[in-house]
């Protein structure tokens, strides 16, 4: 292997560009070494490019990929060289507490929120590089199983993966039936297309694109350019990823008793809530980023069983080499392929 490798660079906010790096090698018996092959950008690479979250430039960027393996330690058995994988983008060990809970954001062997692509905690390497070390192979990696198209499990450890573990607790466990997304684009058209897999008698998808609402009308969902109003009825579950304060208050304000509030991110401020309406219906309220290992299996199966199609809202679908200019242009869902 050679010494160096090609990572793509958050260089500054509005600027990618190709770094020659040292190329990761195994460092213990758990890890492995993969090669993204298929990756995608995620929603929230949007703003972070643009410079408008708190997590400054300089470092390799890409979290949401399906990688070859190349390499294995002499302890990892659950997969092999060759074998195509989702990568989750949060690294996590498996074996601590909160791993065994399924708590793998929170896992207490890796620095806090260590993530691929996302300078949180330190810096693992960009999904989008040309090799990339995943320590805790057998906790971390998810062969994709025999049927599955590699090409629809992109964002399975991400938006796939945290959308169907949301719709599953919500809509199947919690029988929560009305459902309100508030998540303009990917994000909120699958958790649209999930909601109804999974039994939910009415999503409403807002969105003010028009084509956005085309594909998410072809998923049996109601579709508003705007959040409506009280009068046309209260709902049972938001999803919200709007980066809006006035729809996260929108959407918290549309909740019927019980009610639950996810929120998959976008804000980064202090944002007041309404604590005495939320106290009177009863409101529970969640923001979190994903468990993305422990979502992955899941995930998987709802592709295998056809609950979830994530590639009906790619676009574009560009080559490797074109990332640097491709990640700047307003997409759906920008997928890049080598
Ligand atoms: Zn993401
Ligand atoms: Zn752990």
């Amino acid at each position: 292997m050679a010494d160096s490798m090609q990572s793509l660079w958050f260089v500054e906010p509005g600027r990618l560009e190709w770094r020659e790096v040292p190329t990761p090698v195994l460092k213990g018996d758990a890890d492995a070494l993969v090669r993204p092959v298929i990756a995608g950008r995620c929603p929230l690479d949007v703003p972070i490019l643009q410079g408008r979250l708190p997590v400054p430039p300089g470092y390799a960027i890409g979290h949401n990929a399906v990688a070859e393996v190349v390499a294995i330690g002499d302890t990892v058995t659950g997969v092999a060289v060759g074998d195509l994988v989702v990568v989750p983008p949060e690294l996590s060990c498996g074996q601590c507490a909160p791993c065994l809970r399924g708590w793998t954001a929170h896992c207490t062997t890796v620095p806090y929120g260590a993530t691929y692509g996302v300078a949180v905690n330190g810096h693992w390497g960009g999904l989008f590089d040309d090799l990339v070390r995943i320590p805790y192979a057998d906790a971390m990696l998810h062969r994709i199983p025999a049927g599955v198209d590699p090409l629809e499990c992109v964002t399975v450890g991400d938006i796939t993966g945290h959308n169907n573990e949301l719709a599953r607790r919500h809509v199947v466990n919690g029988a929560r039936k009305r459902v309100l997304v508030l998540a303009p684009g990917v994000t909120g058209l699958i958790q649209a297309a999930l909601a109804i897999a999974y039994g939910a008698e009415y999503v409403l998808y807002v969105d003010p694109d028009p084509g956005n609402r085309a594909l998410a009308e072809q998923c049996g969902a109601q579709t508003a350019a705007e959040p409506p109003g009280e009068a046309d009825g209260l709902f049972d579950l938001t999803v919200e990823a709007s980066g809006s304060t006035k729809w996260f208050h929108r959407g918290l304000s549309l909740l019927a008793g019980e009610g639950v509030f996810e929120s998959l991110g976008g804000l980064t401020g202090e944002v007041p809530i309404p604590t005495w309406p939320m106290f009177l219906k009863g409101i529970t309220m969640h923001l979190a980023r994903p468990n993305s290992a422990a979502n992955i299996p899941g995930a998987l199966d709802a592709i295998a069983t056809a609950r979830i199609k994530p590639s009906a809202f790619y676009s574009p679908i560009v080559k490797w080499e074109d990332l640097p200019e491709a990640m700047l242009e307003p997409a759906r869902m920008l997928v890049a392929t080598r």
